[in-house]
């Protein structure tokens, strides 16, 4: 994929301040949720065991194009894994369809993406409704922020760290949890810095598996990121449940 021109890259500077839906984040605590983009089997399966051992929760963001596919070298989910991790208490979101960009999309092309998504996902008994989204590749415009915006309880992007004081419920800032780019020390650095300011630290990945591609990680980072943030004194929540949590304080 070829870097984004100065065009786009200018764009999406004015969509990430414009289209803004507030959610002040003022709690007690900091919380860490953990997301999952396109549901690789191995997140779907490695990935959740390693939260639920922690008794933890987490989100995962489905392209219901990618089911039984492989992805980015590593074979993707399967209905019995969606299904599977919803009996389990975990939270599914919207990916679009196709995983496409949705930068530059018209909009008969974002319904025609996020309709079709949530009826895959309603036959997978993905029943609760609206649906929270993750913008494919983070690629978003001011077209795209808007009607996903008015679409979704929450939409999230790729990058831009801690969220304190408020977050954009349209445009959900993230970390990636990637053994690529992540040390331990960066790691750690994140989640007591999250902790003493009681922010949102929304990590994102892919696979996890013990040799992930440069997009994912490794059970073992995931374990460990689990654990300093409870040890910091983090809830652990998925997208929903740390909205909820947010609004409820
Ligand atoms: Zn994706």
């Amino acid at each position: 994929m070829s870097p984004p021109s100065l065009a786009m890259r200018a764009e999406r500077w004015m969509a990430l301040r414009a289209h803004r839906r507030l959610l002040p984040l003022v709690g007690h605590t900091g919380i860490v949720s953990f997301s999952f983009d396109d549901a690789p089997q191995s997140a779907c399966q490695t990935g959740a065991a390693v939260l639920e051992k922690h008794h933890c929760h987490g989100t995962w963001y489905v392209a219901g194009a990618l089911t039984d596919k492989m992805d980015l070298g590593h074979m993707s989910h399967s209905v019995r894994d969606i299904c599977n991790l919803r009996d389990s208490g975990h939270q599914i979101g919207c990916h679009t369809y196709s995983h496409t960009p949705c930068a530059g999309m018209s909009l008969i092309q974002l319904n025609a993406e996020f309709q079709r998504n949530d009826e895959f996902l309603e036959q997978c008994g993905v029943t609760d409704r609206p649906l929270h989204f993750s913008f494919p590749l983070g690629a978003f415009d001011l077209r795209s922020k808007l009607h996903a915006g008015r679409r979704f309880a929450s939409c999230r992007i790729t990058g831009g760290g801690i969220q304190t004081g408020y977050a954009d419920l349209n445009a959900l800032k993230t970390e990636r949890l990637y053994d690529s780019v992540m040390s331990a020390a960066t790691l750690q650095s994140l989640v007591c810095t999250n902790a003493e300011k009681k922010g949102w630290l929304i990590f994102y990945s892919h696979d996890v598996e013990r040799e992930p591609s440069k997009w994912g990680c490794t059970p073992h980072l995931l374990e460990s990121a689990v654990q300093m943030s409870l040890a910091a004194g983090c809830k652990v929540l998925p997208i929903d449940q740390a909205i909820d949590y947010w609004r409820s304080v």
